[in-house]
């Protein structure tokens, strides 16, 4: 369809040139109410390179429709359209695309430029579709302003031109892709005189440089300056006829553009990317033209994104510190309790849990280290401090089972509980409450417990982990001298068994069930595994992050279908500027990209703020809260980046869709 215009501006004028348009029993029918409008009917029509054509006729006469359709930027009902010799009706939307692209340069009343972009962008959007390179759109953009007599107003925008440069502005525009057919819809009718007389003599000038060129107008006056006039009245063809007053005009400087051949490859791969890039900026362009609005769009996957950020890190976070305290409990270890449970009321008055049990656990084969536990409680003293402590009376083996670590000292052994030694190994809150205020070093003190003087012999790290209150003063004293000289009975609160690492900790549990059972004749007692306490918490932890998460994802969702929302409302609101890019070349993809990427760019970007939100917000939440600690991974991160992508993609896609759909002449109208 590449058909440069016959050089028939020195021939003489009338059916020398080759046709162009061709119209054959051409009809377009609209729907009126229940009854059928038949617009144009029957109109056989042709047009020849080089002509000048005016088409008149009064207001609805259908002069703008046949412009459409000559234009392609609408179908006939009836008859055949040949293009160059080619039936229009056979090619298909990029083709026709195509076609409006190559061939024709439109010139509107209004002049349909974009808002958001200069003279010279205006001038370039056609080119843009083309896929001509940055640097030759640009002088050739150039040039043609500078030719109208803009070059003083490239940088303007059309608010800020007056109508007589605007549709200036559109000529250049409809001059950009060197089309062979002019077609100028009442180019003058919202112009003043002499805006209009300007305008009028630079159609004549294109007219002089061998363009085709076609008026709608209802002005005689104008219609008079034309080399043939065709007058239309309630769809058809009343006169056509050559114009007698008609005065070619000179040619003062050709604006036809040196056409490279076109080439496949690599350069309309170069084209893809020139017409990305521009999608991407025009995408940018609307984001920046309606900031509030874009940024109530990305609010929703705002919030989303840094809920789901925040949510992950903080169930990373807290599993990790569940964790860390279950370690503290001692791994593969069983706790065996008297009474049948915690709740167990008389649990504290069984008696039946005793050393005796303890010593027959030991025995076990598959039994690492057994150690029995007391507790009471009572005042300690330290020269004039005191203060309330919990007194655990444990084995040699308890810190090992326990994995507790020493800040100072040392932990007494087996000789000190045979020996019923009064030595103590008291924790770092009690340092702080007796020993710290007075500066004195713990090691080697005595300290008065009721009335019992123990000796320090090393201070353990306080147990700021595990499930106890973490300010409480604990002691641990052999076992053996809390029941002598505290609890004056020999049973114990609990024994705890560190279970042989090569044996399963629930194996060992029902053989310690087994013989606990045979020794007490009934189950007295009952058992905490700590494997079994760590899983509960894990999984607890983890099926709260997955509820929490999910809760997340569907904000993402319904900020998802915000997205969607306003893009739909975007699409309509710019369904004029729809129109004109398509009726400049704008292919049904380059609508889809454009909104596509619009869409896409404000999820990422509201994915971006999001992530930053979450990552500023745990920080904040862990100083006032500390319990609350974060863990950001890079892999929830990049998949937050993902999801916002994907969100953008799968919400933008309809309205995308919607808007590459538009009719062009339905959009054109709007
Ligand atoms: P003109 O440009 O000569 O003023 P138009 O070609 O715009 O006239 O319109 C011709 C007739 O077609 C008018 O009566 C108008 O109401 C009708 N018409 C134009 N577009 C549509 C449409 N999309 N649906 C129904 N009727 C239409
Ligand atoms: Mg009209």
């Amino acid at each position: 369809m590449n058909v440069r215009a016959t050089p028939a501006r020195d021939l003489p004028l009338e059916t020398t040139g080759e046709a162009v348009i061709e119209f054959s029993g051409l009809g377009k029918l609209y729907p009126a109410g229940e009854a059928e409008n038949w617009v144009l009917n029957d109109v056989d029509l042709t047009i020849r390179a080089g002509e000048m054509v005016a088409i008149v006729g009064a207001s609805g006469s259908g002069k703008s429709t046949l412009m459409s359709l000559i234009g392609c930027l609408d179908s006939p009902s009836a008859g055949t359209y040949r293009l160059f010799g080619q039936d229009v009706s056979q090619l298909d939307a990029d083709e026709l695309a195509a076609v409006r692209r190559d061939h024709f340069g439109f010139i509107f009343q209004r002049y349909h430029l974009l808002d958001e972009l200069s003279a010279l962008g205006n001038v370039e959007v056609p080119a843009i579709y083309a896929g001509t390179d940055i640097d030759d759109r640009r002088a050739r953009a150039k040039m043609l302003l500078d030719r109208l007599g803009m070059s003083e107003r490239t940088h303007h925008r059309p608010g800020q031109l007056s109508g007589g440069q605007q549709q200036r502005v559109s000529i250049a525009r409809a001059l950009m892709n060197d089309g062979d057919v002019i077609l100028a819809d009442e180019p003058t009718g919202a112009l003043d005189s002499h805006s209009g007389e300007e305008v009028l003599r630079i159609l004549r000038e294109l007219h002089g440089e061998g363009r085709t060129i076609l008026i709608v107008t209802h002005d005689m006056d104008i219609a008079r300056q034309a080399q043939r006039i065709i007058e239309i009245s309630d769809g058809r063809i009343v006169s056509d006829g050559h114009n007698p007053e008609f005065r070619p005009l000179g040619r003062p400087g050709d604006v036809s553009a040196e056409r490279e051949p076109e080439t496949d490859g690599p350069a309309r791969l170069g084209g893809i990317g020139e017409r990305l890039r521009e999608a991407f900026l025009m995408a940018l362009r609307a984001m920046n033209a309606h900031r509030l609005r874009t940024l109530l769009t990305m609010l929703g996957i705002i919030i989303g994104i840094a809920s789901v950020v925040c949510v992950v890190a903080l169930g990373a976070g807290s599993r990790q510190m569940v964790l860390a305290n279950i370690s503290s409990l001692g791994t593969n270890t069983l706790e065996i309790f008297a009474g049948k449970g915690f709740g167990d009321t008389r649990s504290s008055r069984i008696t039946t849990l005793t050393v005796g049990d303890s010593d027959a656990l030991s025995a076990l084969p598959y039994v690492a280290a057994v150690t029995p536990t007391v507790s009471t409680s009572g005042v300690a003293r330290f020269a004039n401090k005191e203060g309330n402590a919990l007194i655990n009376g444990v084995g040699a083996g308890y810190f090992d089972v326990k994995g507790t670590k020493l800040s100072a000292g040392q932990f007494f052994g087996e000789r000190a509980v045979r020996d019923y030694a009064q030595e103590v190994v008291i924790d770092e809150n009690t340092r702080d409450a007796l020993f710290t205020p007075l500066h004195v070093d713990p090691v080697g003190e005595v300290i008065i417990l009721g009335d019992v003087a123990l000796k320090v012999v090393g201070v353990a790290q306080a147990q700021t982990s595990g499930f106890g209150s973490s300010s409480n003063l604990q002691l641990y004293v052999p076992y053996t001298t809390v029941q002598a000289r505290f609890t004056g009975s020999n049973s114990l609160r609990s024994i705890t068994v560190r279970v042989a690492d090569d044996v399963d900790t629930d194996a060992a549990q029902v053989a310690v069930e087994k013989l606990l059972t045979r020794r007490h004749g009934t189950v007295d007692f009952h058992i905490m595994n700590t494997d079994d306490i760590r899983e509960t918490i894990t999984s607890t932890a983890e099926t709260m992050t997955f509820l929490i998460a999910a809760i997340a994802v569907i904000s993402l969702v319904v900020g998802g279908i915000g997205v969607m929302n306003i893009m739909l409302v975007s699409v309509s609101e710019r369904v004029a500027e729809i129109g004109v890019r398509m009726a400049v070349g704008a292919r049904q993809a380059d609508i889809l990209v454009q909104f596509l990427i619009e869409a896409v760019l404000v999820c990422l970007l509201g994915g971006m703020i999001g992530v930053m939100i979450a990552m500023a917000a745990g920080p904040v939440i862990s100083l006032i809260q500390p319990s609350f600690s974060f863990v950001y991974s890079p892999a929830t991160i990049l998949a937050a980046f993902a999801s916002s992508n994907v969100i953008g993609i799968v919400f933008g896609y309809l309205p995308a869709r919607n808007a590459s759909r538009l009719d062009p002449v339905v959009a054109l109208s709007k």
